[in-house]
């Protein structure tokens, strides 16, 4: 796992989850929300939305290669250098 930078308001590990898989169509593809939040002073906070879907072999892949993870990791880690 990518490594998150600290929050640049109170120095800690921001926390990454997200809101569990929400199907939107019958075919098979699936909506949730990541998102990184300080839990120590609540400050930073940042979410991205995502679409994953499962493959025939009932494997979840992101959708249209799409890695919200991802996306959100290096946004946080962007927007929050550490000088
Ligand atoms: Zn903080």
């Amino acid at each position: 796992m990518e490594e998150l930078k600290r929050c640049p308001f109170c120095g800690s590990i921001p926390t990454l989850y997200h809101d569990g898989l929400h199907q939107v169509d019958s075919k098979r593809k699936y909506h949730t929300t990541w998102m990184i939040l300080c839990e120590r002073c609540h400050n930073a906070s940042m979410s991205n939305s995502a679409y994953y879907s499962f493959d025939e072999d009932g494997v979840l892949s992101p959708y249209d290669e799409k890695d919200g993870r991802k996306e959100i990791i290096s946004r946080w880690n962007s927007r929050y250098k550490e000088d």
